[in-house]
């Protein structure tokens, strides 16, 4: 017997992905006991609850000043800070560009990593467009891979048509689906964009987040789920293709640094596409694949005022954003195929005076190109220097190809024509491609596969090649090059290993 303790199945990242997990797996048995540790603490008093629903009016201004701009990466900032921090203990929790946090990210400069408990799902604008065409991970067996996509949409609570359309958000779509009649199928037309909140008839729509999707992450009442914030898992241990637990190191705030070991009978690494390949590496897991295969869609952004009279709009018909809402309508202009290879993520507003008087309307165009997946797009972790966690410092390796400079004019290109139907456009001042990272949307570093031949460092169901309970979720494990915003298709992954982390503990007690 050892004093070690014990956990039936250990979490590490209590992020969106990290939530799902703990929750379908609560689903299937009522009495596992499930350990979830995050590095990060919680944001405020509770963890995992959405900044967008927090009570706290000095969070929830924060929030909403941040995500105005409706650009996911300018939420950490417009300029990428790079003044790495003295200590760990220096942090206020939240977000913080990966080269704040002392990676080698000068690369993909805008990309930044949640520091707090709930991970990006306390911060995140939920935007939930279907994965289609090449994005999709069937891998041979599509029956099976719509129902996953089903139970990540029930988990997320998608709604499909969540903020908006208002009257001259249907003016918005009407213009385009003049533009892109007859290039998809109908359920691919533009539309409102699908959102994973809680609809409600007035007022703020609850965001999904961490403490939503499995509650017990923020108000507690599981006997048999612990959460531990503030808790790093710095290596995994494991012998003969078996994990047997996890070295955690306390670091909240006051905490002494202390470690400890934790033993669990299956791990779920779901700790986002940077740092589940950097626990990979440091617990001495470092197959061929770990890292390459890095992936980001090109971001490219307009925003254009609304040009009133050529729609015969009067100034007073147009919508007032909702109380505790920014944005008036969110539109959804799906990609389909090489006719239209652009995912369209469009948030309107309308600006107001002091009174609360409508001034003007703008329409916010983003079109996210698809990058190509490639081995030398990549993260490398180092054996001598550390990151502000004292985890191997990663290094990114990030570029684009011909064909995807080719694609990213094209988009500029759309998104000025787009741009111009809408009203006077100055492309020089309001336009912009965005610098690599800024999506948030990383994919493909531990990247799914059939066969374990290289390329890949999971099968289909997210378990480590070569392990017999280990197992991996999240947008790092996506191995296709995505159009769309990602988090949708990175909770397949996660619906994937907690069915196989199911299966096999059924498997177990019945043996
Ligand atoms: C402002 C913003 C807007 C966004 N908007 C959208 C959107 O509209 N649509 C969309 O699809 N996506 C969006 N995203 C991205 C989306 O939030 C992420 O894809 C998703 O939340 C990732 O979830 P995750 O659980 O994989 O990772 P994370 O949320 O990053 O969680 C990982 C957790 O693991 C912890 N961790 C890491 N390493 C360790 C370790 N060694 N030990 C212990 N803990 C560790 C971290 O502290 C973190 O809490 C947005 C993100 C942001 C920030």
């Amino acid at each position: 017997m050892t004093d070690t303790p014990h956990t039936d199945v250990l979490i590490v990242g209590s992020g969106i992905m990290g939530s799902i997990v703990a929750r379908l797996l609560r689903d299937t048995d009522p009495a596992l006991r499930i350990t979830m540790v995050d590095g990060g603490s919680a944001i405020g008093e509770t963890p995992g609850v959405h900044l967008h629903d927090v009570d706290d009016p000095v969070l929830w201004s924060r929030y909403n000043e941040q995500v105005v701009t409706g650009i996911q990466g300018m939420y950490t900032g417009a300029e990428v800070v790079r003044d790495v921090a003295d200590s760990l203990t220096d942090l206020t929790p939240g977000m913080f560009h990966a080269l704040a946090f002392g990676e080698d990210a000068e690369a993909m400069p805008a990309t930044a990593l949640a520091w707090n408990a709930g991970g990006m799902g306390v911060h995140w604008t939920a935007a939930t467009p279907w994965p289609a065409g090449d994005e999709v991970l069937d891998f041979g067996d599509p029956a099976r891979w719509a129902a996953d996509l089903d139970a990540a949409c029930r988990v997320l609570a998608v709604t499909p048509a969540a903020i908006g359309p208002t009257e001259v958000g249907e003016v918005v779509l009407d213009v385009l689906r003049r533009r892109f009649d007859g290039v998809g199928p109908d359920d691919r037309r533009p539309q409102p964009m699908p959102m994973a909140v809680t609809p409600t008839a007035s007022g703020p729509m609850r965001r999904t987040a961490p403490g939503t999707i499995f509650p017990a992450i923020a108000t507690g009442g599981d006997p048999a789920f612990t959460l531990a914030t503030g808790t790093l898992a710095t290596a995994l241990t494991f012998s003969d293709g078996r994990v047997a637990g996890a070295r955690l190191r306390r670091i909240a705030d006051g905490a002494d640094g202390a470690e400890s070991e934790l033993l669990a009978g299956a791990v779920v690494v779901c700790a986002d596409a940077l740092r589940t390949p950097q626990l990979l590496f440091a617990s001495g897991i470092r197959p061929e694949a770990l890292g390459r295969h890095l992936n980001e869609h090109a971001f490219i952004t307009a925003r254009v005022l609304l040009d009133l009279d050529r729609f015969g709009i009067d100034l007073d018909d147009l919508p007032l954003p909702r109380v505790g809402e920014f944005s008036t309508d969110s539109l959804w202009l799906p990609h389909n195929g090489a006719a239209q290879p652009f995912h369209g993520q469009i948030m309107n507003r309308t600006y107001v005076d002091e009174d609360g008087r409508p001034l003007a309307h703008s329409v916010g165009l983003s079109l996210l190109a698809p990058i190509e997946s490639r081995p030398e797009n990549r993260l490398v972790f180092s054996t001598t220097e550390t990151d502000l966690a004292g985890m191997p410092r990663i290094g990114v390796e990030f570029g684009y190809s011909d064909a995807d400079r080719t694609l990213i004019g094209r988009a500029l290109d759309e998104v000025r024509s787009l741009a111009e139907e809408f009203g006077a456009f100055d492309a020089a001042t309001e336009r912009a491609l965005l610098p690599p990272g800024s999506s948030l949307h990383q994919t493909g570093t531990v990247r799914a596969g059939v066969a374990d031949d290289g390329t890949s460092v999971c099968d289909p169901d997210g378990r480590v090649w070569g392990f017999d309970n280990l197992y991996l979720a999240g947008n790092g494990v996506i191995p296709t090059a995505m159009a769309a915003n990602v988090t949708l298709t990175g909770a397949v992954t996660a619906v994937r290993a907690a069915r196989a982390v199911a299966e096999r503990n059924a498997a177990l007690a019945t043996y």
